[in-house]
C-alpha cells in the first residue's frame, strides 16, 4: 500500500485555499493514510495520534473489522431510502437498545447535530399536549451548528453574526442544580445536556448533578436529553456515558464514534416518548444507510471481541499517571480530568501553542475552550505509545514558559 499520495502536501493545500471555502482552522499538513493510532501525510511523514477523527476514531484509524464490513456492505447494498427495511439498520437499532439497559428505539441521521435536532423535535412533540416548549441546556455546551442545535449550545460566540437564534431556549450555569430549577416553568419541555462537556473543555458533571437533573425532571413532567455524541459508543468505559451516573435518561444522542470513523448519527428514546416520531414529522434520506450501519455493528463487535470497555478504563489511567507526573514537575497543568478514553488537562495558559509545537515533534493533540488540552485517543492504542507521545507532551510542557 502506497504511504504518498500523487499529489504533494502543498500542491493539495494550494488547491484546497482556491476552490474549499476556508471555514475552518487548519494545520499546513495534507494527511494520507492512517492505522490504529498512526496517521502519515502525503510526504510519508508518520504522526502518533491521539485525537483520532476529532472523537469520531474510537477503534483508531482503518480498524480491520470496520474497514471489512464496510468493503463487504459497499458492494453488496449502497442506499435505499427509508421506505425499505434492512437488516444493518435492524441489527443495529437492536444492538443499541439492548447496550442502554433501559430499552429504547432508535432513529437514525448522519451527524451529531442532525441527532440533536431529531431530539429537540422530541422534546417539542411530546410537550405540545401540556403547553410546554422550553428547553433548558447549560454554559459551556456544545451541540452542533444547525440552527436548533446551535441556539442549543450556550456559548455566545457560536451565535456571533448568525442570530437571531430559535425561541424557547434558555441556559442555566453549569453544575448548578438550585439555578436550573428557578429557569424551569410550566413550559419547560426538557433539559438537554453532555453527561461530560467536550468542546466546553471535558468537564466532568459533578456528583449529585445527573441525578438531581433526573429527580427534577419527573417531579416537573420534562425530559432529561443527554447528548452523548462525544460520550457515547465506548468513549469513557461504558457503552453510553450515563451509565457510570447509574441514571436513565429519555432521550441520548449519539453520533462521532458510533460509525468507527463512518459518519453516522443517533437518538435512543423512550418508546413511549419515541412514539410522537410519526410518519411525516422527521426524515433523514441517507440516515441509517446500510454502509453507516455494517460499520456500526462492526464496531460494537470489535468492542465485545476485544474486551475494550475496559481497555478504555485502563487507557484513561495510564494517561492520569503520566500527566499527574507532569503537573508536578509543570506549573502549566492546573487540573486533569478523565473519564476512560476522554482526558482534558486544564492549563494555565493558552494550549495553542503546546498543540503546534507537538504536532513539529509528530504528535497530534487538540486544545479546546482556549486553555485545555483534550484527548480522545483510540481505546486500543497500545501502552507504549501512550508512553511514548506522553513524553514528548511532556517536554513541550517543560520547554514552555508559563
Ligand atoms: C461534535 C458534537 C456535536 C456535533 O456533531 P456534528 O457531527 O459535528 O454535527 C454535538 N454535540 C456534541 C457533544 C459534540 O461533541
Amino acid at each position: 500500500m502506497s504511504n504518498t499520495a500523487t499529489l504533494s502536501s502543498q500542491d493539495i493545500i494550494a488547491r484546497a485555499k482556491q476552490y474549499v471555502i476556508g471555514n475552518y482552522t487548519r494545520y499546513p499538513v495534507a494527511l494520507v493514510r492512517g492505522e490504529g493510532s498512526w496517521i502519515w501525510d502525503a510526504e510519508g511523514n508518520r504522526y502518533l495520534d491521539f485525537f483520532p477523527g476529532w472523537g469520531c476514531g474510537v477503534l483508531g484509524h482503518c480498524p480491520p473489522k470496520v474497514v471489512k464490513a464496510v468493503q463487504e456492505q459497499v458492494a453488496t447494498l449502497i442506499h435505499v431510502p427509508n421506505t425499505w427495511y434492512t437488516e444493518p439498520q435492524a441489527l443495529l437499532g437492536e444492538a443499541l437498545s439492548t447496550r442502554t439497559g433501559w430499552g429504547g428505539q432508535c432513529f437514525f441521521c448522519n451527524s451529531g447535530t442532525e441527532a440533536n435536532e431529531a431530539a429537540i423535535k422530541l422534546a417539542r412533540l411530546n410537550g405540545k399536549p401540556k403547553g410546554k416548549y422550553k428547553i433548558v441546556t447549560f454554559t459551556n455546551s456544545f451541540h452542533g451548528r444547525t440552527y436548533g442545535s446551535l441556539t442549543a449550545t450556550a456559548q455566545p460566540k457560536y451565535h456571533a453574526g448568525v442570530e437571531p437564534m430559535l425561541p424557547g431556549f434558555l441556559y442555566a450555569p453549569w453544575g448548578d442544580l438550585d439555578a436550573t430549577a428557578k429557569l424551569v416553568d410550566d413550559e419547560t419541555a426538557a433539559i438537554l445536556l453532555e453527561p461530560i462537556q467536550g468542546e466546553g473543555g471535558v468537564n466532568l458533571a459533578p456528583p449529585g448533578f445527573l441525578e438531581g437533573l433526573r429527580e427534577l425532571c419527573d417531579r416537573k413532567g420534562m425530559l432529561l436529553m443527554l447528548d452523548e455524541v462525544q460520550t457515547g459508543m465506548g468513549r469513557t468505559g461504558a457503552w453510553f456515558a450515563h451509565q457510570h451516573w447509574k441514571i436513565v435518561p429519555d432521550v441520548v444522542t449519539l453520533a462521532k464514534a458510533i460509525g468507527g470513523g463512518v459518519a453516522l448519527g443517533g437518538v435512543i428514546a423512550k418508546p413511549e416518548v419515541a412514539e410522537k416520531l410519526k410518519p411525516g414529522t422527521h426524515a433523514a434520506t441517507f440516515g441509517g444507510n446500510p454502509i453507516a450501519c455494517a460499520a456500526a455493528l462492526a464496531t460494537i463487535a470489535t468492542f465485545e471481541e476485544e474486551n475494550l470497555l475496559d481497555r478504555a478504563m485502563q487507557v484513561g489511567e495510564r494517561f492520569r499517571a503520566h500527566l499527574t507526573a507532569v503537573k508536578a514537575e509543570s506549573p502549566l497543568i492546573q487540573e486533569i480530568r478523565v473519564k476512560g478514553a476522554m482526558i482534558g488537562a486544564q492549563l494555565s495558559i493558552d494550549g495553542g501553542p503546546i498543540v503546534e509545537a507537538c504536532l513539529k515533534r509528530g504528535l497530534l493533540i487538540n486544545c479546546t475552550h482556549k486553555t485545555v488540552l483534550r484527548l480522545l485517543p483510540a481505546v486500543n492504542i497500545d501502552a507504549q505509545q501512550i508512553d511514548d507521545g506522553c513524553a514528548i507532551l511532556r517536554e513541550v510542557l517543560l520547554a514552555t514558559a508559563g
